[in-house]
């Protein structure tokens, strides 16, 4: 089936990027690579909002700067496939929550809308005091926080970096991707480019429900583990959807959900 055939491609793709971040850990871990802001997309934006302040020089990672803005620019017309296919954090958390038997039972955990809305705008938040604090040069607070850092600079581990692995690895567990949800900095800048890319009418390529299909079972909203409302919405617009096809993957009939241009169907 075409729907198993995309997941199966979906989760190669995963595991190949998992696969060449777990080398580089390695590297990083050894010292044979110095530094992980080289090659996270994040500190891209974090050293090049440090870079903008004239006060302030400070060398740019050329590979994670062009890597950083390519993957925020391209999610105007891809939405959020980075977090779906690539992002080694989000696959890790995946994998955490498949150990829960929920997982199996194709049962999401989903929070009180409002308390999800509320969470919702953590990320923004702290983007917001990343930013900020990175051009005021005060100095580059996320690094206190940062997930990649914990992770390939053991040594430098922070109680707060601690902490956030904590919520991926443990919290991760019970809600998945709790982290991608309500937390990543980097989620709430790739959000920002596809609102402007909405602003412009850029058109991009969206989940849909085929109305005439549906058979009204709401598996789809109960296993999107961003707590989308898929079948309320009829069209994902939402730029929190990270392309994970889980929805379409859980639908009982074949063509339930279709990837369509989001001007086609105005
Ligand atoms: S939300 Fe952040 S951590 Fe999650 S997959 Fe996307 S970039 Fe990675
Ligand atoms: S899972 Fe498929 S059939 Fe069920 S509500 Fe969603 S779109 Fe309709
Ligand atoms: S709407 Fe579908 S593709 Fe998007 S995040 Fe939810 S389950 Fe995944």
């Amino acid at each position: 089936m075409k729907k198993n055939r995309d997941q199966e491609l979906r989760r190669i793709i995963q595991y190949s990027f998992l696969g060449i971040t777990m080398i580089v850990v390695v590297l990083l871990i050894n010292g044979v690579l110095c530094s992980a802001h080289g090659f996270c997309p994040y500190s891209s934006i974090c050293f090049g909002v440090m870079r903008l302040n004239p006060g302030f020089t400070i060398l740019l990672y050329p590979i994670a700067v062009i890597i950083g803005l390519l993957i925020a620019v391209t999610s105007i017309f891809w939405g959020r496939r980075f977090c779906g296919y690539i992002c080694p954090f989000g696959t890790v958390q995946e994998m955490v929550f498949n150990l829960n038997p929920r997982s199996r039972k194709n049962m999401q955990l989903h929070l009180p809308v409002w308390l999800h809305k509320l969470l919702n705008s953590f990320k923004y938040v702290i983007m917001l005091i990343t930013i900020v604090a990175a051009f005021r040069s005060m100095q580059y607070v996320y690094m206190k926080y940062c997930p990649v850092l914990a992770v390939s600079h053991p040594q430098n581990i922070t109680i707060y970096s601690a902490a956030i692995l904590f919520i991926i690895f443990i919290v991760g567990y019970f809600i998945n991707r709790f982290w991608c949800r309500y937390l990543c900095p980097y989620a709430a800048l790739m959000n920002v480019f596809q609102y402007m890319g909405k602003l412009f009418h850029i058109p991009s390529k969206r989940i849909h429900v085929c109305e005439e299909q549906c058979i009204n079972c709401k598996l789809c909203t109960k296993n999107c583990p961003m707590q989308i409302d898929i079948y309320e919405r009829k069209r994902v617009d939402d730029a929190n959807c990270i392309f994970c096809l889980k929805c379409q993957q859980c639908c009982p009939i074949d063509s339930g959900l279709e990837i369509k241009s989001s001007k086609k169907n105005k």
